[in-house]
């Protein structure tokens, strides 16, 4: 049996993936359609992606299921597909690493709405999807779930306990924070700080405490959030930063940070005490090839035993 995720990563940190939603995009998904879907009708080029990113180095690739939950996938016609777009997601990550051992962390996003009294959706609605996706992605063998880009204490407390009531193995759960206006600090938009974030998934039980996407969390602003979730809890850290901020280029979002300025902020990443590490929005099999030199320099660096080729 592989060893726990969680585990592992507190001997040797361990290297994520990259982008999935702006590869999709590259690879002819078109703005507004169903990505998730594409694991049933176009799996060979989700594939594809994957297979980039486990050739450059990654250890551990997310599922291409952020939005595949029954809320989400119903937006789509895809509310009856649930079962089968996420068993995919898990069978196509695992087919990426071909021979090599790695990690599948099957990925759940928002379910994208509000619950009650803000919103349309009961917490019974979004609890039931969530534990709806999160078993199809641990009864395909999935090594962990994360529940990723929230924002609320809510919506991740739902996604932290259907992830348990799945029996996942190990349970990740990933804030989105957004650089405050006067850049004194980040938070939230729901005004969720590091400190509470961290507390609420310690007390759900998470076994890793994450970070990603977000606006304005360049590597530097991710590297202090990680220092402060270290400074709350024992609990290994994941951060996962954006390719630098999006950009509105002739009517296309675009992140521009290349793989040489983004790698820059690894070292520093590293020496801070991060347990994995990846990137979020915009980042490509490139960014993650330039990541994986800088890691295996540092371990050399440092005396570490290090094996390249398996986990
Ligand atoms: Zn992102």
């Amino acid at each position: 049996m592989r060893e726990l995720l969680h585990n592992v990563i507190r001997t040797r940190t361990l290297l994520g993936d990259g982008a999935m939603g702006t590869q999709l995009m590259i690879a002819g998904l078109e703005q507004g359609n169903c990505g998730e879907a594409w694991n049933l009708t176009e799996p060979e080029r989700v594939l594809g992606i994957q297979r980039r990113y486990a050739e450059a180095g990654s250890d551990c690739i997310l599922t291409n299921t952020f939005g595949g939950s029954r809320i989400m996938l119903n937006r789509h016609g895809q509310r009856d597909n649930v079962t089968e777009i996420n068993r995919a997601g898990v069978e196509i990550a695992r087919g990426a690493f071909g021979t090599r051992d790695g990690y599948v962390i099957g990925d759940i996003g928002p379910f994208g709405g509000l619950m009650e009294p803000y919103g349309d959706f009961t917490e019974a609605q979004v609890r039931e999807a969530f534990e709806e996706q999160a078993r199809a992605l641990v009864d395909a063998g999935a090594d962990a779930i994360m529940i990723e880009t929230q924002t609320s204490l809510e919506e991740l407390t739902l996604g932290i306990q259907a992830a348990k009531a799945a029996g996942a193995p190990c349970i990740i759960g990933s804030m989105a924070y957004d650089v405050t206006r006067d850049g004194s600090t980040f938070r939230t938009m729901m005004g969720i700080d590091p400190e509470r974030a961290a507390d609420c998934m310690v007390e759900e039980g998470a076994h890793i405490v994450a970070l990603n996407c977000g606006t304005g969390m360049d590597m530097e602003r991710a590297r202090q959030a990680l220092l402060r979730y270290k400074a709350v809890t024992d609990l290994p850290v994941m951060v996962q930063p954006n390719a630098g901020q999006p950009k509105l280029v002739s009517m296309k979002v675009v992140y521009d940070e290349t793989p040489e300025q983004m790698v820059g902020g690894v070292v520093p990443m590293l020496e801070a005490g991060v347990n994995l590490l990846g990137a979020c929005c915009g980042s490509t099999p490139d960014h993650i090839r330039a990541f994986r030199a800088a890691m295996d320099e540092f371990a050399v660096a440092k005396g570490a035993r290090y094996e390249n080729q398996t986990v």
